[in-house]
């Protein structure tokens, strides 16, 4: 059987021409960047080399990047760096409710200790940021306001230029979670007035395990590390840099930065493909959240009355995901999805499809008979047990 994967926004496949990039340096690159010999400086002119194509991927300066091991230890960063970087008494950050679970956890953390007051920012029913609340909410106490381009899970795009306005009249940062949606739409720091971006490379068809914080430099300044040692990175991130999973996120996003706009397009194309065919083959299918402002690759659809735990299962080996988590036992409908004011039986039916590029025709095809029959079972299923 053909296997179809769907589930970009999870991992996106290594490109085959990034493979290429780093092969030759996990066989050859010999050394230590930091090393003064011919080696490192072979080893630094390469990371040098990827530094201005992660930068320009967002619109920042190469000088202005930090790599990390990925977006969870940037947006780690981002936060805990921030809050104990804080030279001025402000003691409460701003985070949205829709927010990856590294936001989330790291602030419910920073909270608990004591380190800062924390407000959490609701979304909207389509499923982005309440400007309303967010005014409401917003004043010279905060430090900082962190809020993500993107949703992983239903791809719903936030109004960042308008968040970062408000941040910024207050005197407060704006940092944007923006692993989603840097590499499959154009993001210009400056101009949309972020501080600090996280980025992913596994999400743009890179390697995993090697993300960066970029920033500004008013932005990176506030900034005390979370990890300590030789001072790498600006000394906001110390440790041996890791030279082939840069070199292969610097091919990433100078891939992504060329293709980015005629890939979005196909890609955009394909996912409305599998989005009509599932209406018009199945009754009782919504899209989730407000689909005119929404990533090109992903669509989050609700089968009513069709568990969607059971419907990814039934749809092997067509990969696609749920937003459910699994927490001590039980599962969890997603937090997304309630915080949208979804309800917990509606949130249990959504299921993410999350395309790229390397999707075919032929998958969204094949991906949509097995929705279908899976779909139909499930149903059957509940209405036999009802
Ligand atoms: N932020 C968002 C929006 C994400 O989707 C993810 C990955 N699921 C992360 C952060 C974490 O990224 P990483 O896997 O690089 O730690």
């Amino acid at each position: 059987m053909t296997s179809v994967y769907l589930d970009y926004n999870g991992s996106a496949p290594l490109d085959p021409r990034v493979a290429e990039v780093m092969v030759p340096i996990l066989k050859e690159g010999i050394g230590n960047a930091s090393s003064a010999h011919r080696f490192g400086r072979r080893q630094s002119a390469t990371i040098d080399e990827a530094r201005e194509h992660v930068g320009a991927m967002v619109g920042g300066r190469a000088s202005n990047v930090v790599f990390t091991a990925g977006a969870t230890e940037s947006n780690n960063l981002a936060l805990r760096g921030a809050v104990e970087g804080a030279a001025v008494d402000r003691p409460r950050i701003l985070i949205s409710a829709v927010e990856h679970a590294s936001i989330r956890q790291t602030a419910r953390w920073l909270h608990e200790h004591g380190l800062t007051e924390l407000g959490v920012i609701p979304v909207t029913k389509g499923g982005f940021v309440d400007l309303d609340a967010l005014e409401s909410m917003i004043d010279a106490d905060v430090l900082l306001v962190s809020v993500m381009a993107a949703n992983s899970e239903t791809g719903i795009l936030n109004p960042m230029e308008m968040i970062a306005e408000r941040a910024h009249s207050v005197g407060a940062l704006l940092h944007c979670d923006a692993t989603q949606s840097a590499g499959r739409l154009p993001f210009e720091l400056e101009r949309i007035g972020a501080d600090l971006v996280s980025l992913s490379s596994h999400k743009i068809c890179g390697p995993t395990g090697i993300g960066a914080l970029v920033g500004t430099r008013h932005g990176l300044r506030r900034l005390r590390p979370i990890i300590h040692g030789g001072g790498h990175e600006r000394g906001l991130r110390s440790g041996s840099l890791n030279v082939a999973g840069i070199a292969g996120f610097g091919a990433a996003a100078r891939i992504a930065i060329e293709e980015r706009t005629s890939e979005s397009a196909r890609v955009a194309k394909a996912r409305d493909r599998l989005t009509s065919a599932l209406k018009s083959r199945l009754p009782a299918v919504h899209e989730v959240g407000d689909i005119a402002r929404r990533l090109p690759n992903t669509a989050n659809i609700r089968f009513e009355g069709a568990d969607a735990e059971a419907v990814v299962t039934n749809m092997d080996p067509v990969a696609v995901s749920t937003g459910s988590a699994c927490g001590s036992g039980s599962i969890e409908p997603s937090e997304v999805l309630l915080a949208m004011g979804i309800s917990r039986e509606s949130a249990f039916e959504s299921v993410r499809f999350s395309l790229g590029r390397f999707t075919t025709i032929e998958d969204v095809d094949l991906a949509v008979e097995s929705a279908v029959a899976a779909v139909e079972h499930v149903r059957g299923m509940a209405r036999r047990s009802a």
